[in-house]
């Protein structure tokens, strides 16, 4: 009813940053509470409003917006209610001059959970911005071209080759599949990229270049690694930002900071290493059982192989969990045991391979190797996805 103060947030900001918007009411309501609502309440602070609250529906353990995103709002100066649910927007003459909550609380009904209003509150306000949950809708597809739609009314595509039922039409992202990251839309890009090469060459797109992975010992000494493996318990470095006041006088100010050098130098100590792979050369392997004393997680063993099963309860420690294959070696060259990894409690300390007096286990930088559309497969180890 007063179009001109009840916004979509993502189109609200997409008209801040084009600078088609540069103002907003003193009072403004958000509805939701994830990131964009976030960006969407800190940006209005920006454009002049002086009491902006964000209305959720839940609690703060049911928040989807990032907790550092929450806590830099709050620190602004946004309020943050909890457990309001939007009924209706108030308009008196045209002109909306608040919004209706129900105000409600949650509670267990056999494992789902339901609400109960308590009250009805009215909150006045000059803007509203509408930062709720999008989904992906296709009313300019016309459902007669050959691209078939499921139950949820999104495309059916192929989860290998992005490739939709019409042949030579591809899709990803949020737009196949539902919400997902970003880092999951660039894959589906990388892949459906593959796909079109294929199909512009006359290629079948059901085939795929493999993936490769290059292994590089990190060993640059008797007990030196090129990669720093003293793990730093600290807890993550609070990053410096801009002065409050500086920062709400130009949307356009970039809030954090980054981390000067002596944060800088203890974050990366936080590194878990985890492309630092463990790596057993069987023929090195002279069966002193050194790695196997100083492992913290018992989770090496030399012992004859046998049938999966019966191995993994013959281990220093039984591996209960069927759905992590065990590292199994070559036959070591003087009892033909075999040496016996349980990944699935590996902390990649790598302690065995400090301790090894033949390098037999060593800790190797991993890197995989993706075909790009159109190249042969990269040099290294090709695995198979
Ligand atoms: S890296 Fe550490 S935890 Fe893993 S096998 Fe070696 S000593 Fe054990
Ligand atoms: S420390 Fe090295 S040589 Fe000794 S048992 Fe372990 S892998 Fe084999």
């Amino acid at each position: 009813d007063d179009p001109a103060h009840v916004h979509i947030g993502i189109d609200w900001l997409e008209s801040v940053a084009f600078g088609h918007i540069d103002r907003i009411g003193e009072r403004v309501l958000v509805i939701g509470v994830g990131n964009t609502a976030m960006d969407c309440c800190r940006t209005s602070l920006r454009l002049g409003a002086r009491d902006v609250k964000v209305m959720a529906r839940r609690s703060r353990p049911y928040f989807k917006a990032s907790p550092w995103e929450l806590s830099d709002a709050e620190e602004e100066g946004v309020a943050i209610i909890e457990n309001h649910a939007p009924s209706h927007f108030v308009i008196e003459n045209g002109r909306l001059v608040g919004m209706a909550f129900d105000v409600v609380e949650w509670y267990d009904d056999a494992g789902r959970q339901r609400s109960r209003t308590l009250d009805r509150v009215v909150i006045p306000c000059d803007d509203v911005i509408l930062a709720i949950g999008q989904e992906p809708a296709y009313p300019w597809l016309e459902r007669d071209i050959g691209i078939a739609f499921n139950e949820w009314d999104m495309p059916v595509v192929d989860r290998v080759t992005h490739q939709t039922t019409m042949t030579g039409v591809f899709a990803g992202g949020d737009g196949a599949w539902g919400p997902e990251n970003i880092i999951w839309a660039v894959a589906h890009g990388h892949q459906a990229a593959i796909s079109i090469h294929n199909h512009c060459t006359g290629v079948p797109v059901t085939e795929r270049p493999a993936v490769g992975m290059n292994l590089l010992s990190t060993k640059m000494g008797l007990h030196e690694w090129s990669y720093s493996n003293d793990y730093e318990p600290a807890r993550r470095a609070a990053m410096k930002h801009v002065a409050l006041q500086q920062r709400l006088m130009n949307v356009k100010v970039e809030v954090e900071l980054g981390f000067d050098l002596d944060q800088t130098l203890r974050e990366v100590e936080r590194c878990l290493n985890c492309d630092i792979q463990t790596h057993f050369t069987a023929s090195a392997c002279i069966e002193c059982d050194a790695c196997i004393d100083i492992c913290p997680m018992s989770c090496l063993t030399i012992v004859h192989d046998a049938p999966d099963a019966e191995l993994r309860q013959r281990l220093t420690a039984p591996a209960n969990n069927l759905d992590q294959p065990l590292f199994v070696s070559e036959p070591l060259q003087h009892t033909a045991r075999v040496m016996v990894k349980d990944e699935d409690v590996c902390i990649h300390c790598g302690l065995c391979a400090e301790r090894c007096p033949t390098a037999a286990w060593d800790m190797m930088r991993s890197e995989i190797l993706l075909p790009y559309a159109g190249q042969q497969v990269p040099t290294g180890v090709e695995v198979a996805l």
